[in-house]
């Protein structure tokens, strides 16, 4: 049988590297330790080995669409797909920061909605029978969708929204802010929570094409949330470490063999949450 190989996007630090970690200890076969500056990746590496762990690294920045096509034919060529992709590479602006509203609107949404897209759209062809897919969206993405317009509601909870509807909504949020009007919009003042409720919903529509199109193929794909962890992004506040951050993510990313269920969902603290 060929080795089974698990993929974590951004995973150099933070609640990713903890997903590294847990999947040396859970995942039977390679795991891979990616970040888009190869010194952090390897440092990190070495952090883990003089742990006893063992992960491999691959270069890969997901703003980048060069590089995940590069990663995407490594790994399509040493293993012939991937068993396990966890999209968690994701970025926030501190409430403190004076950048305008506009340039945090489309530097959010590019790396944690647009490039986690580009990664999905590139890597899912790849997803092996059998295969679990995890995207790290966020609780502050439920709240945003609260926070909508009825009409945007509507469509972010809607099964027939589609991928390109769902891009064309993103962009207009993006457009948007540029001329202040994104409020009159429909829209919440939260980038990060726009850029997270799209992953939630993007994870949805992908869930329900694998079910559609892939049906024999028992591919399990969905959105979670860590909990709020104590990261560079989060700060030192947090109440749970980067490991008791990995659990729910890592919990999705080794669902048995045979499983069925939870798909197309947001999870938080391992239970399926309302939307
Ligand atoms: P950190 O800021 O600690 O780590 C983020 C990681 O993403 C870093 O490794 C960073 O790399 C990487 N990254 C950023 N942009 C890119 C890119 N373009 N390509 C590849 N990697 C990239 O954050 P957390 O660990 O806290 O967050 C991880 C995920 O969890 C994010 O998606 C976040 O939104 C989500 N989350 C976090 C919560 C929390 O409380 N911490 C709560 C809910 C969700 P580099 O070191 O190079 O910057």
């Amino acid at each position: 049988m060929s080795t089974k190989v698990a993929v974590v996007t951004g995973s150099n630090k933070g609640i990713g590297l903890a997903i590294v970690r847990a999947l040396c200890k859970q995942f039977q076969g390679d795991v891979y330790l990616t970040s888009r500056d190869a010194g952090r990746g390897q440092e990190a590496v070495q952090s883990l080995n003089s742990e006893g762990l063992k992960p491999m690294f691959q270069q890969l920045d997901i703003n980048d669409v060069n590089s995940i096509i590069a990663a995407a034919a490594f790994f399509k060529d040493k293993y012939g797909g991937v068993d396990v992709l966890v999209n968690n590479a994701g970025i926030a602006f501190k409430n403190a920061d004076t950048t305008p509203f506009a340039v945090q609107a489309e530097v959010t949404l590019k790396t944690n909605f647009f490039a986690t897209r580009d990664m999905l759209t590139h890597f899912m062809p790849l997803v092996k029978a059998g295969g679990r897919v995890v995207n790290v969206s966020s609780f502050v993405g439920s709240r945003t969708l609260n926070n909508c317009s009825a009409a945007l509601q509507e469509r972010f909870r809607s099964e027939d929204i589609t991928e390109e509807e769902l891009v064309g909504l993103m962009q207009q949020f993006v457009d948007q802010t540029k001329k202040g009007e994104h409020k009159q919009g429909g829209w919440p003042d939260t980038a990060y929570g726009v850029s997270k409720t799209g992953l939630t919903v993007l994870s949805m529509i992908l869930a329900r094409r694998l079910s559609a199109k892939r049906p024999n193929d028992q591919i399990l794909l969905n959105a979670c949330c860590p909990g709020w962890v104590r990261t560079d992004m989060a700060g030192d506040k947090a109440p749970k470490s980067p490991d008791e951050g990995a659990v729910t993510p890592v919990y999705l990313a080794v669902l048995p063999p045979g499983a069925t269920q939870p798909h197309g969902k947001f999870v938080s603290d391992k239970e399926v949450q309302p939307w």
